[in-house]
């Protein structure tokens, strides 16, 4: 049993300077924010903890500078960010030190303020316990709402919660209680799709699944390494074919641990890896030397309809083709729009995540009716990797 974490339910945030860790990492573009998702996720912590008379401190990084570089100033996000809240969101030029601390002493109870980015200083990255100390000065609480950074121990992603008490923002609440009902304490059976790219970059996530999870469907290019690592000729297709070996283990621990694996049973297969590329459809014994499988066929589309009404709890990372270049996103909105009526209809919990996926979850125009769509990418695989995530093992109750 994995042991329960503090929420916002159990601290009263009144008058106190709460360090808010979020994710502000917007996209941008000549200094405008072109996507606020990230900021309409984190606005309703930031509202409750204001609107209960709480100071909000936010914390956050953006990009990857090395030190101080103003391309990457939190100072336009935080002006969108005013937007969204509907409250002003003051700012200080930097998280420690003299300007921060005369920031957030000038703060009224339900202000709100947002020091600059943690990362124009090394030490957060480092988790350094000086540059902890100095954000610890700030606070009276640290609140964590910021799964996407969970799977880093930073500074102010982990650091802080071994200073302060420490809990969870609502964003990050309703991650873990998501994540929790998807595969630490799901209704059975479970059913996980993996598709993307390669098998080498999703090792540890397939042999974690196999071992969790009722039936593991198995589409993409990552597909291909399995069909050929079962004597299956895949053509010029994307295949990881020195990875066979690993692709036969991961198969012979499915078997032991009953998990039943649904490889593709055909492939939509085409002679030019390009956007409406003419392609058919054909049958594993007569795949094409010189064609690609660019997409899971129509039988097997079929069969993964099956598998998910099976299914109580799907899970879902990676699409079943190249969703970018129609048609070969066929397989992927099909089985999407499948899942998504599915769980519509009360009959299945359905979790999916990862930048790929929810780009192919939305060109489906299903997202919405998945049960929850974590946008987390690092995180979310390593959470279905089974590792600990730091920044949310720092908040579990002792
Ligand atoms: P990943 O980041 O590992 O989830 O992989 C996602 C990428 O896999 C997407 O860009 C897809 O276009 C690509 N992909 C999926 N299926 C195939 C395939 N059969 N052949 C080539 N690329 C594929």
């Amino acid at each position: 049993m994995t042991k329960p974490f503090r929420t916002l339910d159990d601290v009263d945030v009144r008058g106190k300077r709460v360090l808010l860790r979020v994710d502000l990492n917007v996209p941008m573009d000549q200094g405008r924010v072109t996507d606020t998702t990230r900021l309409d996720r984190v606005a309703p912590t930031i509202t409750e903890i204001a609107d209960k008379g709480g100071k909000v401190i936010l914390l956050a990084h953006f990009g990857r500078p090395k030190g101080r570089d103003a391309k990457d100033s939190l100072k336009p996000v935080a002006a969108e960010l005013a937007k969204v809240v509907k409250k002003p969101v003051g700012f200080a030029d930097d998280c420690i030190g003299d300007v921060a601390q005369k920031a957030v002493d000038a703060m009224k109870d339900g202000d709100i303020l947002c020091l600059e980015n943690t990362r124009f200083h090394k030490e957060e990255e480092k988790n350094d316990p000086a540059f902890v100390a100095e954000l610890a000065k700030l606070g009276d609480i640290w609140v964590n709402d910021a799964f996407s950074a969970a799977h880093r121990a930073h500074a102010s992603t982990e650091g802080l919660g071994h200073k302060l008490p420490a809990y969870a923002g609502r964003t990050m609440q309703a991650e873990l209680e998501a994540l929790n009902k998807a595969l630490d304490a799901p209704t059975k059976p479970v059913i996980a799709i993996i598709g993307g790219a390669k098998v080498s970059t999703k090792i540890d996530l397939l042999e974690n699944l196999v071992s969790k999870v009722d039936a593991l469907v198995i589409g993409g290019g990552m597909a291909n390494t399995f069909l050929h690592a079962r004597g299956i000729n895949v053509g010029k297709s994307l295949a990881e074919k020195d990875l066979a070996a690993t692709a036969l283990r991961i198969l012979e621990k499915a078997e032991a641990a009953n998990c039943a694996i649904i490889l593709p049973v055909d492939a939509t297969v085409a002679f030019h890896f390009a956007a409406n590329a003419p392609s058919h459809a054909y049958g594993l014994d007569a795949i094409p030397a010189e064609g690609m499988i660019l997409d899971v066929g129509p039988q097997s589309v079929e069969r993964v309809h099956s598998a998910i009404d099976d299914a109580a709890t799907l899970v879902w990372n990676g699409p079943l083709g190249a969703f970018e270049m129609p048609p070969f996103d066929r397989g992927t909105i099909v089985a999407a729009k499948h899942a998504a009526a599915r769980t519509k209809a009360g009959k299945l919990v359905s979790v999916a995540g990862g930048g790929d996926t929810v780009a192919a979850l939305n060109q489906a125009g299903v997202a919405g009716d998945f049960t929850y769509v974590s946008t987390a990418g690092g995180a979310f695989l390593e959470w279905m990797e089974g590792k600990p995530l730091p920044g949310v093992e720092v908040l579990r109750t002792q």
